[in-house]
């Protein structure tokens, strides 16, 4: 195997993760949660969602997480900026990476943000320059982008053609969501290969979901096809929406583990991590 000797890592779990918890977790335990992440040596970290707090209660306290956390100069700190209110905000806190998402399939698009999947990208235009002149980098999920509850299969050209659209208006880097964990390996080498054959100088990273058990197998076939940048959420934090129960995003100790017993390095303690997992699971 031609395997990477590094690879970039972003945790999610204390966005994407609690985001998925209904109950309330108060700020001072998400920001004792991001500073053990940062001690971890994590690269990246998304932290927070601009979103407006009756979408998403658990982020209504973004501006207090963002400035009661102690920053490190080893951790990019990332937040979801998916509007220009949002964007508003997010420049007030010195992020270090602002990132908005899309789906892949029209049907799940309009369900999360009621748009068309064209509207949605012409309205990341002006994150995009308010991010430019904020000289901050913009990161752009696509969410379904390995299968949709609704729509099922999703061609792997579409996911291309999106990618395409994104990195023309100036999104420097793209993250295929396999958002509810129907990606397999195969398709996973396929897609990522394709993109890395189109555009060999694109920023990209993978988001897998280990709702059936698949995560850490796609993040091999990644690897095989040339990826070098993985998310993952500490303890697994974050169920499927669409699944009440089921486990959601893969784990990032797991991965970790699995990534430095193979010779890649990541940068991250696996120890201190792990002790981090625990307190996430209290
Ligand atoms: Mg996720």
């Amino acid at each position: 195997m031609n395997l990477p000797k590094r690879v970039a890592f972003t945790e999610v779990g204390a966005r994407d993760g609690l985001q998925n918890i209904s109950q309330f977790i108060p700020t001072e335990k998400k920001i004792a949660l991001i500073n053990a992440l940062s001690e971890a040596g994590v690269p990246y970290m998304e932290v927070a969602s601009f979103v407006h707090p009756k979408l998403v209660p658990q982020m209504a306290d973004a501006a207090e997480v963002v400035t009661g956390i102690k920053r490190l100069p080893g951790t990019k700190y990332l937040a979801l900026v998916p509007n220009t209110k949002g964007a508003q905000r997010a420049v007030e806190y010195g992020l270090d990476g602002w990132g908005v998402f899309v789906s892949s399939t029209e049907t799940h698009n309009q369900r999360n943000v009621n748009a068309s999947i064209a509207e949605t990208i012409q309205g990341f235009a002006e994150v995009v320059r308010m991010a430019r002149e904020a000289k901050v980098p913009v990161y752009c999920a696509i969410s379904m982008s390995f299968g949709c509850p609704y729509e099922g299969d999703v061609p792997p050209e579409r996911v291309v053609s999106i990618t395409g659209k994104l990195l023309d208006i100036g999104i420097e880097r793209i993250v295929l969501g396999d958002t509810t964990g129907m990606g397999n390996p195969h398709q996973v080498e396929d897609l990522t290969g394709r993109l890395l054959a189109l555009y060999p100088a694109m920023s990209l990273s993978l988001h897998f979901h280990d709702t059936r058990g698949a995560g850490l197998a796609n993040v091999l076939a990644g690897l095989q096809a040339g990826a070098t940048w993985f998310e993952g959420s500490v303890a697994g934090l974050g169920g499927c929406p669409f699944a009440h129960g089921a486990t959601g995003n893969t784990t990032s100790e797991d991965m970790v583990h699995m990534l430095h017993e193979m010779g890649i390095e990541t940068g991250i303690d696996l120890d201190k991590l792990l002790a981090t997992a625990r307190l996430a699971q209290e």
